[in-house]
């Protein structure tokens, strides 16, 4: 099915077209083929989108037709149409991709991003005189109305991306707050990977008769990642990493921990073996970070060690490995971390590191997820550990209840750490 087929407006389509060609998009993605029709009528939607599954613009193409073909209010600009994420990477994201897409529309649509953890001043100012799309954090946003630096009286488009993170960061008040300023006549846009419950009674409060854009397993959802789990023991993680990036040859790796702590240790013990490694967290400062994907995308940096949170939203086409140094807590994180790699039909590789202590940790991510992945063994990191009767999880990747470890096993996860060189 082409995108000409989509019901996008004839007088639109060749300037998209135009657009999407230049980004490579030749065919539209199932999301996409689902979604913009739907939206193009007018409808709401609940859509369970992986990352990587071309959800933006699934939103974004109908929501610049609404926005082209229709005239702005008069007077004072309110906002036409908010977009929530969860982070300020994404936010930035959507916003290129929006502004990519409406590159040849005769009308000029402005598009706003606005995120935390840097000055509000630009953003003000920015906002000034209105403008018809804003991409935001909800925290900022707040921030901004709270300065009366724009309303969202006019708003007649929502967009909620990645909606269960947005509430696993804890940003379920500001939603909240915020879904009280906007007019109860609009259209609203929603997009998850995970439905728990809490995300479909907040979907069942938002939305109108909405359309339900199938729900498909991860497995079917992102055929081109292939899953590995590799045993290792705990402390040699790093030492497998290593060997697996110089034996794989792996050009560009993005490898997740537990913590920041982690995240610095990792990437300094691959620098000190002279692997390009940077960590990639939510204490760096905004100008760090930007540095560090800008570098990630032109290859002068091989590895990237990072948080989940700090991770959401990197976006970077065909990033061919992504590697659970630390298992994820949940299964939305699993299902997220691996949407890293494999994005819009590209192959990937996702590798899970699995010790007998996060074994069964796996086991309940496999269970879940109703998938099986073989274990692997690589020669020389054979896992030799055993966990003890009930494992626990002492690399505080959670999620697995059992016994807190004793003294005992501590003592000897420390033992066998210091004699890997890795304590
Ligand atoms: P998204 O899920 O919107 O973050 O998109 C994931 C990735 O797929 C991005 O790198 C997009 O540029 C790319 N993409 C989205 N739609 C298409 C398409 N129809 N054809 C090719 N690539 C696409």
């Amino acid at each position: 099915m082409p995108f000409s087929s989509l019901g996008i407006s004839p007088a639109l389509l060749p300037l998209l077209l135009r657009a999407l060609d230049e980004k490579g998009y030749t065919a539209p993605t199932p999301i996409q083929q689902a979604a913009i029709p739907a939206v193009l009528q007018g409808r709401d939607i609940v859509a369970s989108a992986q990352t990587g599954s071309g959800k933006t613009a699934a939103f974004a193409l109908p929501l610049l037709q609404r926005l082209a073909t229709s005239a702005a209010p008069a007077g004072h600009l309110p906002v036409r149409a908010l977009i929530l994420v969860p982070t300020r990477e994404l936010a930035a994201q959507v916003g290129e991709a929006i502004v990519s897409f409406a590159k040849y529309l005769p009308q000029r649509i402005k598009v706003a991003v606005v995120f935390g953890g840097v000055s509000i001043n630009p953003q003000m100012m920015n906002l000034r005189g209105g403008a018809d799309i804003v991409v935001a954090t909800p925290g900022r946003l707040l921030d901004l109305i709270d300065h009366n630096a724009l309303t969202l009286a006019g708003t007649t488009s929502l967009v909620l991306d990645e909606a269960d993170r947005l509430l696993d960061l804890g940003f379920g008040e500001e939603l909240n707050r915020i879904l009280a300023l906007l007019p109860a006549k609009r259209q609203t846009l929603f997009f998850s990977a995970t439905f728990p419950p809490a995300i479909e009674a907040l979907a069942e409060s938002l939305l109108r008769d909405p359309l339900r854009i199938a729900v498909e397993p991860v497995v079917q959802a992102v055929p081109d990642i292939a899953q590995r789990a590799i045993e290792v023991d705990a402390p040699r993680r790093t030492q497998l990493l290593r060997h697996l990036v110089q034996t794989e040859k792996w050009e560009r790796v993005l490898v997740f921990v537990a913590t920041k702590h982690a995240a610095e240790i990792v990437a300094d013990k691959l620098r000190k073996v002279h692997i390009e490694a940077e960590p990639f967290h939510g204490e760096l400062s905004q100008g760090k970070r930007t540095q560090v994907l800008q570098d990630f995308k032109i290859k002068a940096v091989q590895v990237v060690v990072a948080t989940d949170v700090a991770a959401r939203g990197i976006d970077i086409a065909q990033l061919p490995v992504v590697v659970n140094y630390d298992l994820p807590r949940s299964v939305t994180d699993y299902t997220h971390r691996i949407g890293r790699t494999g994005r819009a039909g590209e192959a990937g590789v996702a590798v899970s590191f699995v010790s007998a202590d996060t074994e069964a940790h796996f086991k309940l991510i496999e269970k879940r997820l109703g998938i099986q992945v073989a274990r692997e063994q690589v020669a020389g990191f054979e896992r030799v550990e055993v966990a003890e009767v009930n494992p626990v999880d002492p690399a505080g990747t959670g999620g697995v209840k059992g016994k807190r470890p004793s003294k005992k096993d501590k003592l000897r996860a420390a033992k066998t750490a210091s004699h890997a060189g890795e304590s």
